[in-house]
């Protein structure tokens, strides 16, 4: 029956995928957390003016990916296809302009109506950092080297590169813009009708456009380098500083544009060659005009959001997880024993499974199987006598200890 399976585009998680999912985000945030950024969980739906507003009506998102539905209340409402917006809204919404800057980390899943494929879900995962209120180059140096730090931990950063690029300030994006107009006109019949489109309202995107022939005119465009006013080249000239002096590598693409509308100045992408065509893992840029376009008081930010799944693939290294101790009670009165020396066991911190049926060997085999440490076998005999038998499973050493001397005897299992 096919409404037994998930909807297109989008996973249960569990097990292995599961643990290195959590593994992922454990780390942003213990990362985040030592560069001073406490975690914010913001609502997964918002009223569709947050997005619709910031994220511009040209941007793919907004055109095309975007889930939206009117409530019973007659509200209109999207399920968050980023979370940037929504920390924005929050940081309004609750008043946070009187304390910056203000840090936040985030994780959790967001929404996009696009063509599942490797790498690409319609539910999919972001840990992000966002840094709101500093205006200096620093915060862009700062949220960068967080997410390599993040990386690093990851162990994933030698598989990925970062390109950067400058957006540069508004002057120099409007003598840009005009000067891709002036380029992209001469093309109007090759242009994408999409593309077409963005010419009008707003022609950077074109850059971004994944369209064959689109991309073959990208190739010849003029290049934002040459329309930086002075403002701009020493805002980048000092990114790239202040990287250098951290030892962070980083390639010019001056390509690089964020697909969203309300990105300036630096523009940064960690991609890797090892996930196919989907090589973006993290992808972040300084976003000044956002929370004023918003309706807000001006105010920096700068910030990244990184793909959970995609850094999940690419991470090679193994989760450890607790071995687990199990209990084999043998006969009626072991059965009752068993359930409250598990309860003591858990309290204590071991990880404890109960060998719930089947014959002793059964159940070694099955203990085995869940990677568990040690078996403690509970016969009537045993029982009589305060005692278990503790068998460990590596060696297949076996030794009778009192059941009030276990959770010591247990230790060397920790
Ligand atoms: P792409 O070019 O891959 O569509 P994007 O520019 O739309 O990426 P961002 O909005 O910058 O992506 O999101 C940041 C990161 O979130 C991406 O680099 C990627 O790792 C991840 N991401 C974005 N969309 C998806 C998706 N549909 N499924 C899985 N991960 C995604
Ligand atoms: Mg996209």
């Amino acid at each position: 029956m096919s409404s037994l399976q998930p909807v297109r585009g989008t996973h249960d998680l569990f097990g292995e995928d599961m643990r290195r999912h959590r593994e992922v985000l454990d780390i942003g945030r213990a990362v985040a957390n030592r560069f001073g950024y406490d975690e914010i969980i913001t609502p997964i739906f918002e009223k569709t003016e947050v997005f619709k507003r910031t994220l511009g009506d040209t941007s793919d998102v907004v055109t095309k990916e975007m889930y939206t539905f009117s409530t019973k209340g007659g509200d209109e409402i999207t399920l968050r296809p980023e979370n940037t917006a929504g920390v924005a809204r929050a940081f309004m919404s609750n008043g946070l302009s009187q304390q910056l800057p203000v840090k936040f980390f985030y994780g959790g899943p967001m929404f996009r109506h696009e063509r599942p494929q490797k790498g690409r879900q319609r539910q999919f995962h972001q840990a992000g950092v966002e840094l709101l209120g500093v205006e200096k180059p620093q915060g862009d140096v700062e949220i960068i080297a967080l997410g390599v730090h993040f990386l690093k931990e990851l162990g994933v950063y030698g598989d990925t590169v970062l390109e950067l690029n400058t957006l540069g300030d508004t002057e120099s994006r409007k003598a840009y813009r005009d000067a891709l107009v002036a380029y992209f006109s001469k093309f109007k019949d090759q242009l994408s009708e999409d593309s077409l489109d963005r010419l009008e309202k707003n022609p950077l995107r074109i850059l971004d456009s994944k369209n064959e022939r689109d991309r073959k005119l990208v190739a010849d465009a003029p290049i934002f380098s040459d329309y930086l006013n002075d403002f701009s080249k020493d805002f980048f000239a000092q990114v790239k500083d202040g990287l250098d002096d951290l030892g962070i590598a980083y390639e010019i693409n001056p390509r690089l544009v964020r697909g969203l509308d309300y990105y300036c100045h630096t523009a940064f992408e960690f991609t890797t060659t090892a996930l196919g065509a989907q090589g973006t893992v993290l992808a972040g840029g300084r976003y000044d005009g956002l929370v004023k376009m918003m309706g807000g008081p001006a105010t920096p930010g700068v910030g990244w959001a990184s793909g959970v799944e995609r850094l999940a693939m690419l991470m090679t290294r193994e989760i450890v997880i607790a071995k687990p101790v199990v209990i084999i009670p043998m006969g009626e009165a072991a059965d009752k024993r068993a359930s409250v020396l598990a309860d003591e066991l858990r309290y204590a911190g071991y990880r404890t499974e109960l060998g719930y049926s089947g014959n002793l060997k059964k159940r070694l085999i099955r203990a085995n199987k869940q990677n568990a440490c040690a078996a403690i076998i509970m016969g009537d005999d045993e029982l009589a006598e305060n005692s278990a038998t503790v068998r460990d499973l590596v060696s297949g050493d076996q030794s009778v200890v009192k059941l009030d001397e276990l959770v010591e005897k247990l230790a060397i299992y920790r």
